[in-house]
Formats: structure tokens, C-alpha cells, sequence
């Protein structure tokens, strides 16, 4: 490893004039993403900001319709937690199929989401989700903040603060997992809402994306026996571990799949 700063501010505001302060800064969440990047010489920031120290980033509170979720709550913590369990259960399977426990126990759902993997886990859960994301200065929709591959509308300085996420009246992911990393070859989460049905696709496409037509349908009956409008293979990933056509095929299978939970 090279030589950098390394800084542990107590607030927002101290992070983020650090970070303006800085020549080439990185804030560090769990480092599962950051630190290997940094390993591998991927990137080579000048300072390191960890958000760890700071209060109130690790909370899970229950509201009237909603659950908040601080940015700093690693996997395994969500995956323990008695209110995701009552109101989001399947979230606990969501968070316990990522990665392995060194992983869970260091990666945040605030990091995920920042780094916009188009195979992570966390992104088409939230996207699926009535969900807003909080940072330091505004609240942004969960279908605005994924612009392309690990890309964001984040500025530079802005620091994810927590999630907002409406409890639907059904949720599931469910996916299909590179055997080595964990990380999906496909996965697909539904969020079920009084007048709409959300159905997104992780590890098929640049983006996290929503499957349009399949919404639709599932929005006008939620059932696992209606013919899946199954999306064209064009345009879908295409590498050593699927084709774009085999990603389409789960597309399907995986939602069958989810839907029994139903
Ligand atoms: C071996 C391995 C297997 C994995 N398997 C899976 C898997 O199966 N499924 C899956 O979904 N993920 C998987 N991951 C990813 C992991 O779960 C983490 O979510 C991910 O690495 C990023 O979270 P982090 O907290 O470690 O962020 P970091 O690595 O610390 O940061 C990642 C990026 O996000 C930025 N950032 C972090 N927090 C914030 C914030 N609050 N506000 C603004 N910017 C921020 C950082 O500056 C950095 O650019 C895997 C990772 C590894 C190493």
C-alpha cells in the first residue's frame, strides 16, 4: 500500500470541509470496494476520510410508514435487525446472501450504493423500493441516483446520510450468484405498493434498471401465474459467466421464483 492521509472526522460538515480541503480525497465507509481498489493501484487518493466515527449514521428506525436505514449500517447489521425482520423480512435474505461474513460485517448499504455496482445487491433492492436517499444537503429518489456503471448523481463532496424507505406490502429479491464473489449474475427485486408493482434487474446491464412491462403486468394482477413478458436479450451483459440470453431466461425464472413467496 502507498502512503495517504488518513482522517476520522466526528460530523458531516468536518468531512466534508476535508474533503475540500484535499487533492484528491475519498470518503471510507467499509473499505470492501475502496481499500482493494486502492490495492490493486486502481485509483490512489491523496487522503482518506472514514465516516465511521461519526454519530448517528448506523441507526434503524421505525416511523409510521417508513423504515430509515443510516448509510453506515453494514450488511450484517440489517440482516440482524428485529425491525427489518417484522416489516422488510426478506431484506434479512438480502443481506445475508452478499458476499461472505467478512464482508457483511465490514460493507455498509450506504458504500453499495455509492458505488453503484451494476451487480451489487443494495441498488435494485432500493430502486425496486419506494426509497429516498438522504445525503448531507437534499433527499434523492432512488430512481435518479443510478446513472450508469459504478456512477451516481452524487457530487463529489455529498455524503449518503441514510435511506427512507416506504414498507411495501411485499418485497423480495431474489438471485442468481457468481459462486466465487456472491455477487449476482442476475438478481431481481420486486416492491409490491398499493397501486404499483416495481420489479428491478441487478447484474444484467450497465445500470441497475427497471423492468418496465413486467411492472406493468405484475401492477395489473400479482400473481405467479401470468405470462411473463420476458425481456429481449439485445443489450443485456454478455460475458464469461452468462449470455445475454441465458441473463433473460433467469429474468424470468427469477421472478417466478420471487413471486412464490407471494
Ligand atoms: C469479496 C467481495 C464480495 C462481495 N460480494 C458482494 C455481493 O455478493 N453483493 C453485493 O451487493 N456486494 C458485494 N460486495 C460489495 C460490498 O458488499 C460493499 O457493499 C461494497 O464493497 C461497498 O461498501 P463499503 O461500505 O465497503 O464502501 P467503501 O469500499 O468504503 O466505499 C465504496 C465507494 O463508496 C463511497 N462511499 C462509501 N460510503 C459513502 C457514503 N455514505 N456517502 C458517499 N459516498 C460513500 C466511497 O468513497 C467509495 O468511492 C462484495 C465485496 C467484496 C470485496
Amino acid at each position: 500500500m502507498y502512503q495517504f492521509n488518513f482522517h476520522s472526522p466526528k460530523n458531516i460538515d468536518d468531512a466534508i470541509n476535508i474533503y475540500n480541503s484535499c487533492e484528491d480525497p475519498k470518503f471510507l465507509a467499509g473499505g470492501m470496494t475502496l481499500l482493494a481498489s486502492m490495492k490493486q493501484r486502481l485509483i490512489a487518493p491523496s487522503d482518506l476520510i472514514d465516516l465511521r466515527a461519526i454519530n448517528n449514521l448506523s441507526e434503524i428506525i421505525l416511523n409510521k410508514n417508513t423504515i430509515k436505514i443510516g448509510a453506515l449500517c453494514s450488511h450484517y447489521k440489517i440482516a440482524s435487525n428485529n425491525i427489518i425482520a417484522s416489516k422488510i423480512n426478506k431484506m434479512i435474505k438480502l443481506a445475508s446472501g452478499i458476499g461472505d461474513p467478512a464482508v457483511r460485517n465490514m460493507g455498509t448499504i450506504g458504500g453499495s450504493l455509492a458505488n453503484s455496482d451494476p451487480a451489487a445487491d443494495w441498488p435494485a433492492a432500493i430502486l425496486a423500493l419506494k426509497c429516498n436517499i438522504i445525503t448531507n444537503n437534499r433527499s434523492i429518489s432512488s430512481n435518479e441516483i443510478f446513472t450508469n456503471m459504478f456512477e451516481t448523481c452524487l457530487d463529489e463532496s455529498e455524503i449518503i446520510t441514510e435511506l427512507d424507505i416506504e414498507i411495501p406490502e411485499f418485497f423480495n429479491y431474489v438471485k442468481f450468484p457468481n459462486p466465487a464473489s456472491r455477487y449476482a449474475i442476475v438478481g431481481v427485486a420486486i416492491a409490491k405498493y398499493e397501486n404499483k408493482v416495481s420489479v428491478a434487474i441487478s447484474g444484467a446491464s450497465h445500470t441497475p434498471f427497471i423492468a418496465k412491462e413486467l411492472s406493468e403486468a405484475l401492477t395489473l394482477n400479482f400473481s405467479n401465474n401470468i405470462p411473463l413478458k420476458t425481456i429481449p436479450s439485445d443489450g443485456l451483459n454478455q460475458d464469461i459467466h452468462a449470455t445475454s440470453e441465458y441473463r433473460a431466461n433467469l429474468i424470468d425464472v427469477l421472478t417466478k421464483d420471487a413471486l412464490k413467496a407471494y
